[in-house]
């Protein structure tokens, strides 16, 4: 839909759109930017729908890029045609506010501010430069020989999850109790989102403090994620083993968890190395011989060629890290498709609950 976004005034005149005005002229421009953002984004794949009630306006995400003030001493937020709103004052927010954005989730709202600053280039704490295995029976294997267990959120959840759904389909839509099942289904949905963010904001930060450089197999998760059914012209090989595994990848939030690394490392002056995946279970670390045969279970590493032994996660870690040296020695960069060094984060989003 280009060019929509000039429509925007129009709307506000038609009677049955006359709430439009009670919102914010940036808003209605923005989330019409959104749109057509979403509408080129999802073309080929769906259309989305559209819900034409004042509470989805404002329940997107909506960036209001000016009129809008920050007070933090007095923990409120100016935005305009809402006036002023108290926060919960999580955290300072540090430099020139040039955006802010507004979004509901699981029944709360949240300011998302960001900001402008100027950042000197820092200067990591550590020197150690470290590989990571990431997998299904360990969240992460480091080549030091230290791993970090998985945290299955959704397993956990999943049958309680399972049941309200079940009760929510029981309700006639759209009724008193059918929005109170659903509620609740969404109540569970933000939990599991909040425990695994937690999660992953903790090992993401042990591990970027104390490594200078980190080195990790560059996965493409998403593919690995992707449905595994297959069409009907070809139907899926491995289907209930594959979607195992995709619900456990999605589950584990391995992307988010890369994502995570790398601004945390440019933050504290480190850097993240991907390298390639190709054969990092199945090289012996001693010398070199590459086999299936080299792994003799999920867990065990054992090669056929000179006898050496060890778990198979931190194997895989060891080949990560030791490809992460190379790529340094040699230049190798060009492959990986990452440089060594980037510019320090100029721009910071912080997120801060309304109350
Ligand atoms: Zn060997």
């Amino acid at each position: 839909m280009p060019g929509c976004a000039k429509n925007s005034p129009l709307g506000k005149t038609q009677p049955e759109t006359a709430w439009l005005k009670e919102i914010h002229s940036q808003v209605l421009q923005q989330s019409l930017k959104d749109l057509e953002r979403a509408y080129k984004k999802l073309f080929s794949i769906s259309v989305p729908t559209f819900h034409g009630s004042r509470k989805k306006a404002w329940a997107t995400a909506s960036a209001i890029p000016q009129g809008c003030k920050l007070d933090q001493s007095n923990s409120r937020v100016f935005l305009p045609k809402l006036g002023w709103l108290k926060y919960r004052n999580s955290r300072d927010v540090l430099g020139t506010v040039s955006n802010i954005t507004v979004s509901a989730n699981g029944g709360k709202w949240f300011v998302s501010i960001q900001t402008e600053r100027e950042v000197e280039q820092p200067v990591h704490p550590a020197t150690s430069i470290v590989g990571i295995d990431v997998g299904i029976t360990r969240f992460a294997t480091l080549s030091d020989g230290s791993h970090i267990e998985p945290l299955n959120t959704f397993r956990k959840h999943q049958q309680r999850l399972a049941r309200y759904q079940r009760a929510m389909s029981r309700k006639t839509k759209f009724s008193s109790n059918w929005k109170k099942a659903k509620a609740r289904v969404q109540k569970i949905h933000t939990r599991i989102a909040n425990v695994r963010k937690d999660f992953l904001h903790k090992t993401t930060t042990t591990i970027s403090k104390n490594h200078a450089i980190v080195c990790i197999e560059d996965l493409q998760v998403r593919n690995m994620s992707k449905s595994a059914a297959g069409s009907s012209d070809s139907p899926g090989r491995n289907v209930k083993a594959k979607s195992g595994l995709n619900k456990s990848i999605l589950d584990q939030g391995w992307f988010e968890f890369r994502r995570q690394l790398e601004y945390k490392q440019v933050w504290l002056g480190g850097d993240v190395l991907a390298v390639p995946a190709r054969n990092t279970s199945r090289t012996c670390p001693a010398c070199g011989h590459v086999s299936a045969d080299n792994r003799q279970t999920q867990a065990k590493f054992a090669c056929v060629d000179c006898g050496y032994e060890n778990n198979a996660d931190v194997v895989g870690a060891i080949n990560v890290l030791e490809r992460g040296h190379r790529l340094l020695a040699c230049g190798e960069l060009a492959q990986s498709g990452r440089s060594v060094k980037q510019e320090p984060a100029e721009a910071t989003t912080q997120g801060l609950a309304l109350v």
